[in-house]
């Protein structure tokens, strides 16, 4: 909580309140910045701290959360999404922000910028005014330096993040950085928090090196206050008596901030560890905690930088990083996505290309279902998105150009393939242009206030009841299908019967109001769904390419064999005899023609690439039918 003493209060006054506070056992702080007029009080479980404003000096308590006006979540509920040019901070992609600690050299930069971008990264970063404990280290390379970020995002495409240490470099940097670091160090110059509160450049907010959350977000309303909104924040580690780390890296900080305040936030476990093998470790748990990005130190001669080579990962250990953290974010709800900036350069760019009445997107449902979501995840807020009512309406809004995609769950980790898509897709001349994985959690959900126990019906889409089959086999009710999970929610809301439910992710719940009744009810966690967004266009013909892509291109493949002995064998043998990896092999009857079947193949190899060229030779000679879905 925060207590905020009468203004012009004497020096005694206040001295009595802090005896008073400590007298009562209060662990407390003083806020800097606000004239010493504001603590920060830890509250006392069991203590009742309402009796505090009848001590003479202080003019009222207030909860942290209100204390905040600007940063609190009283004053902006939802999440606050901070855009750095194509980029979002914040939302259900995670933002990546790499580089090497100080900018060094032309070369240096742009040769780490083209190595993080391959890999994901979708930020680069570098200090050309670096703050060093020693007047006799590395000082940066100070406008030389910053002219080279500008070089690198030009050559790039990735925008760029650097610290602003004092307030007279503002007009310089503004011309030069998308995103200026106001650094551990100076998290509390408070001359600092209002020149960068003035300008309209985002503002990437570091924790200090020993202050509290609330000292923290109090740094972060000055910002706003000044009228700038667009703060990042980013937990670089504290400092504690634990000598084994640099810093001790509070991830606690996660949770707590996302509670106490809308604003995004970041990890930076390079600073937090001080030491590169634990850096990975770090920035998998942030994932894992609900961090809305990183950021990472990386240089590709760590043992030669001016200045943090010792916590600096090598190019390729950063690419295994986010080979990891790109299997970990679905779990949380989130995404890695390899080609991001590609992809907004293409989604962002047609807005103004789009044609009148055309949608990015079509989709199967309503707003708050998860291929609504998937939609989101996969281009961002800023898509604009059409909701269908079949799955053939999604097929037929992009053969006809209503939509340019389309937004298709493919298979599911419980319940396996949807085979009425890949038949969709046979029967249109579309192709699979990119894909994406959703973890589906799904909940009961009912009014405010509704009781389980009196559940009679429960509205959902019936693979959604197929996926939850081991939670709803244990109930007596009746199974209502609906479209998709999110108009049942809708439905449910509108008939407000106490004996129905219906069974849906928690955004459809959030978007109607609604209540979590039961949660996590799909038969097992491990419930996952890869979509594929397929479009008239191939991928091949969009890619504008920065290099090989640190994930895998993949090819997916449907065909028929002869019927006779040996005829599947031989095609599996054209894979392996050219080294090419098969993830996925299905076998499904061919509608109208009993016991024959087709095979669905993916392949992690290019189209294009050396080895799948004469195994596409081989594969029309072997087989009856042969169709390419796409590469993507
Ligand atoms: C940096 O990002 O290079 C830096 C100096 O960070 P911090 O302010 O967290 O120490
Ligand atoms: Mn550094």
């Amino acid at each position: 909580m925060i207590l905020v003493l009468e203004k012009g209060i004497s020096p005694r006054a206040r001295r009595q309140v802090e005896l008073a506070l400590k007298r009562d056992g209060y662990a407390f702080s003083v806020l800097p910045g606000f004239e010493r007029r504001i603590l920060s009080v830890r509250d006392r479980p069991g203590h009742d701290a309402s009796v505090l404003p009848a001590l003479p000096g202080v003019e009222r308590i207030e909860s942290a959360s209100s204390a905040f006006k600007l940063v609190g979540r009283d004053a902006h509920r939802a999440d606050t999404v901070v855009q750095v040019r194509d980029v979002a901070i914040g939302g259900q992609r995670l933002a990546v922000i790499a580089g090497p600690c100080a900018i060094e050299s032309g070369e240096q930069a742009l040769s780490i910028a083209r190595e993080v971008r391959r890999y994901g990264a979708t930020l680069f970063r570098g200090g050309a005014f670096k703050p060093r404990s020693s007047p006799y280290s590395f000082q940066g390379l100070g406008e030389a330096g910053l002219k080279i970020l500008a070089e690198v995002r030009a050559a790039t495409g990735l925008p760029v993040v650097s610290e602003i240490t004092a307030p007279e470099q503002s007009d310089l940097m503004a011309r030069y950085v998308d995103v200026l670091q106001v650094g551990a160090r100076n998290m509390q110059n408070f001359e600092l928090l209002k020149c960068v509160g003035r300008l309209r450049v985002p503002v990437l907010l570091k924790r200090g090196l020993a202050a509290t959350i609330e000292e923290w977000l109090m740094s972060a309303e000055y910002v706003l206050a000044g009228g700038n909104s667009r703060v990042i924040l980013c937990e670089r580690g504290i400092r504690t008596f634990e000598p084994y780390t640099r810093n001790t890296l509070d991830l606690s900080a996660i949770p707590v901030v996302r509670r106490l305040t809308h604003l995004p936030i970041l990890i930076d476990p390079s600073h937090a560890t001080g030491i590169r093998e634990k850096v990975s470790p770090m920035a998998r748990a942030a994932v894992a905690a609900g961090a809305d990005g990183l950021m990472i130190e990386v240089h590709n001669a760590p043992e030669k930088a001016m200045s943090d080579g010792a916590q600096s990962l090598l190019p390729e250990q950063f690419g295994q990083l986010m080979r990891d953290i790109y299997v970990i974010a679905p779990v949380v709800g989130k995404q890695v996505d390899f080609d991001y900036l590609d992809k907004a350069g293409r989604t962002v760019g047609r807005a103004a290309k789009r044609r009148k009445g055309q949608a990015d997107v079509a989709f199967v449902g309503s707003a708050g279902s998860f291929e609504h979501k998937a939609c989101g995840q996969y281009f961002g807020g800023r898509v604009k998105t059409l909701g269908v009512r079949t799955r053939r309406a999604v097929f037929e809004a992009v053969a006809e150009g209503a939509a340019e995609f389309g937004i298709v769950p493919l298979e599911n980790s419980l319940t396996g393939s949807v085979h009425a898509n890949y038949e969709l897709l046979l029967e249109h001349e579309l192709r699979i242009v990119g894909e994406l994985t959703l973890r589906l959690e799904y909940h009961l959900i009912g009014a405010p206030g509704q009781k389980l126990s009196r559940v009679r019906r429960v509205l959902s889409h019936p693979h959604i009841f197929d996926q939850c089959r081991g939670y709803v086999e244990r109930q007596q009710w009746e199974l209502v299908p609906t479209e998709d999970e999110a108009t049942a929610v809708r439905m449910l809301k509108r008939r407000n019967r106490r004996t129905e439910a219906a069974i849906a992710g928690r955004a459809a719940a959030e978007l109607h109001k609604m209540a979590v009744l039961a949660s996590g009810i799909e038969t097992n966690p491990r419930n996952y769904t890869r979509y594929a967004l397929v479009s008239v266009v191939p991928a091949s013909r969009r890619r504008k390419g920065h290099g090989k892509a640190a994930k895998p291109c993949k090819s997916s493949l449907i065909y028929s064999t002869p019927n006779r002995a040996g005829a599947l064998h031989d095609t599996l043998r054209v894979f392996s005899r050219n080294g090419v990896n098969l993830v996925k092999l299905e076998s499904r009857p061919i509608t109208g023609k009993p016991w024959e079947y087709m095979f669905y193949v993916d392949v992690e190899a290019d189209l294009d690439s050396e080895p799948m060229r004469p195994v596409m030779k081989a594969l029309r000679a072997k087989t009856d039918f042969l169709r390419v879905l796409g590469c993507y």
